[in-house]
């Protein structure tokens, strides 16, 4: 992949706070039901009953088919709730054991539409959360400016901190979204579909470019996807979603270490996993929704 070969990790900043002293962050969604107001009248139920716990650092992949209620359970894990509709319409988000009911400090989303401010240079994107009380107040100027350039250096776009967003491509673009992100070293990353936009190639540079900084600052990550190889090569776990409305279909854990190789893609293990997860979808919801597999 193209992205860079060295990580810096060693500033005192860059601790992660889900190792070390610091306990790792749960996120516990306990009996999730979401209804949204139906075209014409009454109400349509789209996540049915959910219970997650979210107890250990990892990437967490949430996989199920399109239109399943996969967006809508992780906006509402990071406080986003659309205008004019209660979210969720019952059950509890706990983040630390404690309720949860908006956006939480420790939390960053990163979407799939990069949302990056056309008007600002890659470096002004990197370091926008800094203008925000909250992220001015907890990080001294000088941190977080060392911070940004060692972020740019670590998504590879240390050279290209002066351009703007409609200079870049879309992996770039989502590069800079990531650095944002991570930037504030987040303990629970939210990641809607990062890379669902992104041409095969470009994909899979950024699934390398998301190890390579998990490891560097790892966290609790919660990835949303409806595609199974991406599933399959990122998460230590995978949670599968029924159709709408969605309830957890099935719950797998995933010991191989990444980068997961070609060849244990290929491996009678990944095979039997993929197979699983593709039964289990169709078991759920028969002919409906999409789901994809890359490989
Ligand atoms: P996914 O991310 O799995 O593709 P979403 O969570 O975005 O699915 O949406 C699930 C369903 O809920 C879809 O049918 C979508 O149209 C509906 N939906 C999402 N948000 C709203 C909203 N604010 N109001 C009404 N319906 C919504
Ligand atoms: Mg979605």
């Amino acid at each position: 992949m193209s992205a860079p070969k060295s990580i810096p990790n060693s500033a005192p900043d860059s601790t992660p706070v889900s190792s070390g002293k610091k306990p790792a962050i749960t996120v516990t969604l306990k009996n999730i039901v979401q209804e949204y107001p139906a075209p014409g009248s009454g109400t349509t139920r789209v996540v049915d009953g959910v219970n997650i716990d979210f107890s250990r650092p990892g990437i967490n992949m949430l996989l199920g088919p399109s239109g399943c209620g996969k967006s809508t359970l992780l906006h509402m894990m990071g406080g986003v709730r659309p205008m004019g509709v209660k979210t969720p319409t019952s059950g509890t988000i706990l983040i630390d054991g404690v309720e949860c009911e908006g956006p939480h400090d420790d939390s960053v989303m990163v979407f799939q539409r990069y949302a990056n401010r056309p008007d600002l240079t890659v470096f002004e994107n990197v370091a926008f959360p800094f203008r925000l009380k909250l992220w001015k107040n907890r990080v001294p100027e000088a941190e977080w400016r060392q911070r940004v350039q060692d972020m740019l250096k670590a998504v590879g776009l240390a050279d290209k901190q002066k351009l703007r967003p409609s200079q870049l491509s879309g992996g770039q673009n989502q590069r800079v979204a990531l650095a944002r992100a991570l930037v504030l070293r987040p303990r629970i990353l939210l990641m809607d579909e990062p890379f669902g936009a992104l041409d095969a190639q470009t994909r899979e540079e950024m699934q390398g470019l998301l190890i390579e900084l998990y490891n560097a600052w790892p966290c609790l990550v919660i990835f949303v996807t409806h595609d199974v190889t991406e599933a399959l090569i990122l998460g230590d776990r995978v949670i599968v979603l029924s159709s709408q409305p969605a309830k957890v279909a099935d719950d797998f854990t995933i010991d191989t270490p990444r980068p997961r190789s070609v060849a244990w893609q290929r491996s009678s293990e990944a095979v039997k996993m993929e197979e699983s997860i593709l039964s289990q979808l169709h078991k759920a919801s028969p002919g409906k929704g999409s789901v994809r597999v890359t490989v």
